[in-house]
């Protein structure tokens, strides 16, 4: 562990600890950003009226608009001249919104991600290959400061280019990798076409993160990079990478959401009430520490459950991988869809790979759905038998009958270093 003693702080002394962070954080917010002094003056509360996390429901929701309402500057909390960095989200949909960071900002953010790491597998002296984006992009640097924080030797890779990501696999040896878990499919595919084995490569663990994925591809992953492949979460809002990340020998429990920092709620989709643990619903982070733009019950619109793990290593709360953005569920023929659900049954089929997308179309006024999916290297794409078993477990386990069109190995569009889209959306193409 990279904080032993904040990392398995019993419950009771971490409540006390983000109850007094609320607090300082609520009068910076209402001290220094006139949105948020409006919020509570419309409510008739001031911060001591909020005494700790258990009051948050008492307060509305931040919304990604609220921040794009006050591009760019108008909810940092801290002057000019104490912003040490400013970093964007990617804009997967729409306007990017913008965050600034300071000094101690970006201390929190190297702490988290030196815990990340460590959780991964990492230690120090070991190099990570990071293969995140650099740039405005929160994944790139984030992942550098926490490795250089941690001790590690960072190779500062970035995105893209996979043959001299390749030739650094290889012959810079790292130990550690970070990449999105698409472009990690990527990269184990070009090792397998280019006979390279993985096994020969010295890198042991994958951090995964930056869109959603299943176990489906963590066994690619792992198989084709000889890897334990574990996942981060993080959003450039909240601070990037690192607000919550699984641990390498605790797979599948979900993630360790680093509390003591960031505070996380779910609550229903349409009703914003808070749901009990275990409950899946939309994620919801207060910012407990930070100071350069600390956001209140920010509605992140990604799906997940929360949930402690009396077993776990840590005492801080896991949530479950994350099933995809509220705004990216499809609704077909009136049953909700997301990618992911697809991708877990693709798995339990023989012969197919977990190289594959969705095509969404409408006809009349039905919409449908065709899952386009690669066969493995000397599987049969013309066989109808797999069509069949297929579209079979499709309809069993979602409901939903859906067309299903085998592709030959390499014919899905791959990442190219980022984040995938896995659905195409043609419905509004006229
Ligand atoms: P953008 O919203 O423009 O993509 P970011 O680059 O900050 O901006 O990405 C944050 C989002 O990426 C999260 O809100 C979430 O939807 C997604 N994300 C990040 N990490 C994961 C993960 N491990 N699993 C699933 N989704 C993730």
């Amino acid at each position: 562990m990279y904080q032993p003693a904040i990392e398995t702080m019993p419950l009771d002394q971490l409540r006390t600890l983000q109850n007094a962070r609320l607090r300082n954080v609520l009068h910076r917010m209402y001290e220094q950003i006139p949105f948020y002094r409006k919020v509570f003056d419309n409510l008739g509360l001031h911060p001591h009226d909020i005494r700790g996390v258990a009051d948050l429901p008492k307060l509305p929701f931040t919304r990604k608009d609220d921040l794009r309402e006050n591009y760019p500057y108008g909810l940092f909390a801290a002057p000019a001249e104490q912003i040490a960095r400013i970093h964007a989200s990617s804009g997967t949909t729409g306007k990017p919104t913008v965050v600034g960071y300071t000094q101690n900002d970006l201390h929190v953010f190297d702490e988290v991600v030196a815990r990340s790491l460590v959780a991964a597998g990492a230690r120090p002296g070991m190099k990570l290959h990071n293969a995140y984006g650099y740039g405005l992009f929160t994944g790139g640097l984030g992942m550098h400061g926490g490795a250089t924080r941690l001790g590690m030797a960072v190779i500062p890779v970035s995105g893209g280019m996979t043959d001299r990501q390749l030739t650094i696999l290889q012959d810079f040896g790292p130990e550690v990798i970070c990449c999105t878990p698409s472009y990690a499919q990527t990269l184990a595919d070009e090792l397998h076409q280019r006979g390279i084995d993985p096994a020969d490569l010295p890198v042991q663990y994958a951090i995964l993160g930056a869109e959603p994925w299943t176990d489906t591809i963590r066994q690619q992953v792992e198989k084709g990079l000889q890897v334990t492949a574990t996942n981060i979460y993080g959003l450039s809002e909240i601070i990037g990478p690192g607000v919550s990340q699984e641990a390498w020998d605790e797979q599948g429990t979900g993630s360790y959401v680093w509390e003591d920092h960031f505070f996380p709620e779910v609550v229903d989709k349409t009703t914003g009430q808070p749901l009990p643990y275990g409950e899946e619903g939309v994620l919801v982070f207060t910012t407990l520490t930070r100071e350069g733009s600390p956001l209140l019950r920010y509605w992140t619109n990604d799906i997940c459950s929360l949930q402690y793990d009396p077993h776990g290593g840590r005492t801080h709360i896991k949530m479950s991988d994350i099933r995809g953005r509220a705004d990216d569920m499809l609704i077909i023929r009136g049953v909700n869809l997301f990618y992911t659900q697809v991708e877990e049954i693709i798995n339990q089929v023989d012969y197919l790979t977990p190289n594959y997308r969705l095509i969404v179309r409408r006809a009349g006024t039905m919409d449908t759905v065709e899952v386009q999916v690669e066969v493995q290297a000397g599987a049969n794409p013309d066989s109808q038998d797999l069509t069949d078993r297929l579209r079979k477990k499709i309809k069993n386990t979602i409901g939903l009958s859906m067309d299903i069109t085998l592709m030959r190995p390499g014919s899905i569009p791959r990442s190219q270093g980022g984040k995938l889209g896995r659905v195409v959306d043609e419905r509004n193409i006229s």
